[in-house]
């Protein structure tokens, strides 16, 4: 098991596919100018797969999220789906992606094997979306998110991340609208792991502003506590149910005491949180011969990794210390 010093267990995955994306959202990338990860250092679909086997048949990993960068810009995410799937025990297969290309892959990809996909959409306005992501893509996105309720993929979830001025005004249009389509929304406080270093604390939308935004249309009840277990978001009914809306507090919420994550980069490298300054190289083992190549041993890095888990970030704290590694590389 992937068990740290304080008592948590992670047993969800989340393996970054690409550090590449067709979109700049503001609140993650820069317009341009950042390096993307060496080619060399990315690891094939091969050894993805393997750590993923290690993962689930090894160390307790029950779920296993694929994120990026955009993870559809990955030429062999069927495959890598498909091959994760055949896993024994099975584990449960979601996706995070920007939704471009969906429309397409949607059907292929529950066929092989994908159980949910979240699908991010901050805006309802193609203009603000056009300055939000700097691609006018709008469309292609509702088209994603149409085609993965068609092809069956449920829930399909939608992450939002409101930014000041552009899109601070549209908690209940997102709200009203998810709830007409089928979809369940959660909001994301934006978090300070853009590229550009652009987050400020003092204009960031925290879940109270969300929240208030969202109670000037809506009656929201909040789910029992022991109904979260160890999801992110909390959750609360809307009006009299059945539906419900997600706030996940990262930054003034933290839920960092009933974490169980541990993150793979596209380059093979152990993360324990979003938030780590440090990282365990996995590549060099899985691509050295001998024992330290063996499933065993990657394993036991793995363990080892995650008993140096750190109990929580504080992002609020003055000397919070950025990672280096930006959100688009890190996977979200
Ligand atoms: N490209 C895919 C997408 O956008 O869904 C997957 C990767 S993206 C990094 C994963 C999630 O992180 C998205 O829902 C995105 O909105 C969110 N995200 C990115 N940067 C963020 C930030 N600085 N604060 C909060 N959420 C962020
Ligand atoms: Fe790309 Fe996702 Fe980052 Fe937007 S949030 S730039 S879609 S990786």
């Amino acid at each position: 098991m992937l068990t740290d010093t304080y008592g948590r267990t992670a047993t969800d995955l989340r393996v970054s596919l690409t550090d590449r994306c067709n979109l700049r959202c503001t609140y993650c990338m820069p317009e341009e100018g950042l390096d993307w990860l060496p080619k060399p250092d990315l690891l094939s679909d091969d050894e993805i797969c393997r750590l993923i086997q290690i993962a689930v048949t090894r160390l307790g990993i029950r779920d296993v999220r694929f994120t990026g960068g955009e993870p559809l810009l990955r030429r062999g995410l069927v495959g890598i789906i498909e091959r994760t799937a055949k896993l024994t025990p099975r584990p449960q297969i979601a996706l995070t992606t920007n939704g471009i290309g969906l429309a397409r892959l949607a059907g292929p990809l529950k066929a092989a094997g994908l159980d949910r996909v979240n699908v991010s959409l901050d805006t309802l306005r193609p203009d603000v979306f056009a300055e939000l992501t700097r691609r006018d893509r709008h469309q292609d996105v509702l088209n994603g998110l149409a085609a993965a309720h068609q092809a069956g993929l449920r829930p399909v979830k939608i992450n939002s991340v409101l930014m000041p001025g552009l899109n601070d005004d549209e908690a209940p249009d997102l709200l009203a609208w998810a709830i007409e389509h089928g979809y369940e929304l959660r909001f994301i406080e934006q978090m300070p792991l853009d590229a550009q270093h652009g987050w400020q604390r003092s204009t960031m939308i925290d879940a109270e502003r969300i929240l208030a935004s969202l109670r000037t249309r809506f009656a929201l009840t909040p789910e029992p506590a022991a109904h979260r277990g160890t999801a992110p978001a909390e959750r609360f009914v809307v009006d009299e149910g059945p539906h419900r809306v997600g706030v996940i507090g990262s930054v003034t919420r933290p839920f960092c005491r009933a974490c169980d994550r541990t993150r793979l980069t596209a380059d093979g490298q152990v993360r324990t949180c979003l938030f780590a300054t440090g990282e365990t190289d996995l590549r060099a083992a899985l691509r050295s011969v001998g024992q330290d190549g063996s499933d065993e041993a990657i394993a036991h890095r793995w363990q080892q990794a995650t008993r140096a888990k750190l109990p929580s970030p504080r992002i609020a704290d003055v000397d919070y210390e950025q990672p280096k590694r930006p959100m688009s590389a890190i996977g979200g």
